[in-house]
């Protein structure tokens, strides 16, 4: 689905983080940040790349030192994707990765300190022409908010996120980014939801602190699509404790999953049970790997049986209807061919590899009863 067909998606202010678009019509973006020591500039190059080799479309980088601001300068020559640079409390850090070229600042304003401080770090952005996200987080919110809400919940990050922006309207900055993200899966939907519905910052959404691999899929499938299905979000990280390549493949796993954005081949295979009669398994996970780096647009459904085989695969691009020790291939709709279970790995990949769209003569001579074709298979 094109970005244009999402008649429910909220309409944000479009900023630009390097040659990257992030809200208006920009299709949502998928960020990550990397795990390694900043100043380190080989192996952050290195973790850049491979994030880069993933899809991921936006870099952030910790700052915690004047080494690591200086780093971004070296950093940037190396690597094809805008970066951000993270940055908590000291504005000399946001200065001094504005000038090595940072793309994208994040840092609270009213976590600078005096007013003076708050201006230059604005001012150079501005004169830069760089964003700033402002990135209110469960874990550290003011001390008065906090006392006036008693404990941490979607009002008082919505209430910080609102006092940072102010901030930074007062000196006539609004090229800004936001994100309220809270580890709670259901404050983090509220927080974003009020929001949106009071600013029209493009926002950036994210579970934090969601933890290893399987529970912050879980947790952002929930967090982020939930907000994305309600039209909300404008780039999204996937936060998990482990491999950053892992969090770019969840996040265009789940824009994917709401047809918000296509990024290679998208396989759709059933959950088998027992009227199973191939070796799914097997062909998923061959298939699965030889597709990864296969940069075309296309569902794939690869399918146990007749039940709900010839449907799915009927609807993708290229359909895989499995009978015993045998399939049907779809194209576009159209049976193909009949496979024997060990052609339809090689089969499959050759089409997906050579793909080009049926001509209305493309039929490979077949009735389009394919539930009869594998009927015939069951009761061999
Ligand atoms: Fe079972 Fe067939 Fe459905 Fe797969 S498609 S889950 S094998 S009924």
């Amino acid at each position: 689905m094109n970005i244009n067909q999402i008649q429910t998606r909220k309409v944000t202010r479009k900023v630009f983080v390097g040659h990257q678009a992030i809200g208006g019509d920009a299709p949502i973006a998928v960020q990550s940040m990397t795990k390694t020591k900043t100043a380190d500039v080989a192996a952050t190059v290195r973790q850049i790349k491979q994030l880069e080799d993933a899809g991921c479309e936006i870099i952030r980088v910790a700052v915690p030192d004047l080494n690591s601001a200086e780093a971004i300068r070296e950093i940037k020559k190396q690597i094809r994707i805008p970066l951000v640079a993270d940055v908590h409390f000291d504005y000399r850090l946001a200065l001094k990765a504005i000038e090595a070229g940072a793309d994208k600042i994040r840092i609270n304003p009213g976590n600078i300190g005096e007013l003076s401080r708050i201006k230059r770090v604005l001012g150079l952005a501005r004169n830069y022409e760089i964003p700033l996200r402002i990135g209110v987080n469960s874990g550290s919110l003011e001390k008065d908010i906090l006392n006036k809400y008693g404990h941490v919940c979607a009002e008082a990050l919505v209430e910080s996120t609102e006092r940072h922006i102010e901030i930074c309207q007062d000196f006539g900055f609004d090229d800004i980014v936001l994100s309220l993200k809270a580890s709670d899966v259901k404050m983090m939907i509220d927080s974003y939801r009020m929001i949106a519905a009071r600013v029209d910052f493009p926002l950036h959404l994210g579970v934090t602190e969601a933890g290893t691999y399987q529970a912050a899929t879980i947790k952002s499938a929930i967090g982020i699509g939930a907000l994305l299905a309600d039209g909300i979000g404008d780039t999204i990280r996937v936060s998990i404790t482990g491999d950053p390549v892992a969090e770019v493949e969840v996040g265009f796993r789940i824009l994917k999953a709401l047809d918000l954005r296509e990024n290679g081949i998208s396989i759709i295979s059933c959950p088998t049970c027992g009227r199973l009669q191939t070796d799914l398994f097997s062909i998923i996970q061959v298939v699965e790997k030889r597709v990864a780096n296969i940069h075309k647009n296309l569902k794939v459904a690869i399918m146990g049986c007749t039940v709900n085989g010839p449907g799915e695969a009927r609807e993708a691009d290229l359909g895989i209807a499995c009978g015993k020790n045998s399939a049907i291939l779809f194209k576009q709709g159209k049976i193909i061919r009949k496979l024997a279970e060990d052609e339809i790995v090689e089969v499959l990949i050759r089409e997906i590899q050579n793909w080009n769209s049926l001509t209305d003569n493309d039929n490979g001579g077949f009735t389009n009863d394919a539930t009869e074709i594998l009927a015939e298979e069951f009761v061999k």
